[in-house]
């Protein structure tokens, strides 16, 4: 009999936790894999880009074990693993990536070629990215685990900052990427859309790489009352659709050197509802001549539950002229872990980033995923993190 249980994506607005089938050494297609790893679950976290697919916005199957931000502890390996042992604690990037094709051997992690026959990518229980079994759950596999793994050196000293070291596996790298592709440095002026965990990790990646200011939009009061609790400066979006004024009256002139959407294709106007292009092209209209602007937010290509035609093909009414007149620098694409996650490591493990704090990660039971989804869509200002076995001190 089975030990395992997850949580399983049934339709719109629908998760469960079930039992499922214990991981084995075996890839989607069902061949037998000797470089994977299976691991205990020590910490999963509910992500927004998991809210896209309970919301109907893709085109999820119904029956998937959802979950990608991965922390767990070794618990049997296959006969080609050489890196990792049973017992390592490991935190696992969301990409799933083969560590030997062209993309990944130049680092872009985000993009493997061989994980996936549909597209360039892959992940743990997402759609459309290779059908690899996710972690919200007690247990999971992970293939290629010598190159996905990182082990953490010291597993005591790792478990002291559980709370911090699991945003490792997404949301940390994920802001960084989006701080380090909109170029912020030293002296910079940031603008993050959108106050969710995703922006306030780039707000925080943005103040460790020596931001001077680190402005946030959103509509959302919690969490904009979060973020300058956090001491960055909260732009509330239901003021007026001027943001360029907004941002003036905080730096003195309408313009940032750095932008980072944070919010992706579901994306609303101060008219009220969606508008898919809105972020984009205010970050187009806000950011500086010759400035960068990084999106890690989510776009997709089929959106079924999208305002118009040309949006549920991903297509997207931008006013690419405005980037393109200014020079400017437009960063996309899935964030690729690995090229972060252990310099993150080090700056939590060394107090340079307090980054549960900054998403107020929320340590809740495998049972209560459900009660989080429905609050974290109703904007709850959390990042929920699931203990599957309650391995999590209080
Ligand atoms: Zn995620
Ligand atoms: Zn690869």
């Amino acid at each position: 009999m089975s030990k395992n249980r997850g949580v399983i994506y049934l339709g719109p607005q629908h998760v469960e936790v079930q039992d499922i089938p214990d991981p084995k050494l075996e890839a989607p297609d069902g061949r037998r894999i000797e470089h994977a790893a299976i691991l205990k679950i020590v910490a999963t976290n509910i992500c927004g880009s998991d809210q896209h697919m309970v919301r109907g916005r893709t085109t999820a199957p119904a029956g998937m074990v959802l979950g990608h931000e991965i922390t767990g502890e070794v618990l049997e390996i296959g006969r080609d693993v050489e890196m990792v042992a049973k017992g390592d604690l490991v935190s696992v990037p969301f990409n799933v990536a083969c560590g030997r094709c062209r993309t990944c051997r130049h680092g872009d992690t985000g993009v493997c070629l061989t994980v996936n026959p549909g597209r360039a990518g892959g992940a743990y229980g997402y759609v459309d990215m290779g059908g690899w079994i996710g972690g919200q759950a007690g247990y999971v596999m992970v293939p290629y685990a010598d190159f996905n793994l990182m082990k953490f050196p010291d597993k005591d000293r790792a478990m002291a900052k559980i709370r911090d070291v699991t945003m490792l596996t997404d949301i940390f790298p994920t802001g960084f990427h989006g701080a380090v592709t909109a170029k912020v440095g030293v002296g910079s002026t940031v603008y993050v859309a959108g106050a969710g965990p995703v922006g306030l990790a780039a707000a925080a990646s943005s103040r460790l790489l020596g931001a001077a200011v680190t402005m946030i939009g959103d509509f959302n009061p919690q969490r904009l009352a979060h973020a300058k609790a956090m001491g960055f400066e909260p732009i509330d979006l239901s003021q007026h659709d001027r943001l360029g004024e907004m941002i003036a009256e905080i730096v003195g002139v309408p313009e940032v050197d750095s932008a980072i959407d944070a919010v992706g294709f579901e994306a609303r106007g101060h008219a009220g509802g969606e508008q898919p292009a809105v972020v984009l092209n205010q970050m187009m209209e806000i950011t500086r001549a010759a400035g960068d602007i990084g999106i890690p937010g989510l776009y997709v290509t089929a959106d079924p539950g999208a305002v118009d035609e040309a949006a549920k093909q991903g297509s997207l009414s931008l006013r690419f002229g405005q980037g393109w007149a200014k020079s400017h620098t437009l960063h996309t694409g899935q964030t690729p872990v690995l090229k972060y996650n252990r310099m993150l490591m080090q700056a939590i493990l060394f107090d340079r980033c307090n980054i549960a704090e900054v998403v107020n990660a929320q340590v809740i039971s495998l049972e209560d995923a459900p009660k989080a989804y429905a609050d974290f869509d109703r904007g709850a200002a959390s990042k929920y993190v699931i203990d599957p076995h309650g391995m999590i001190a209080s």
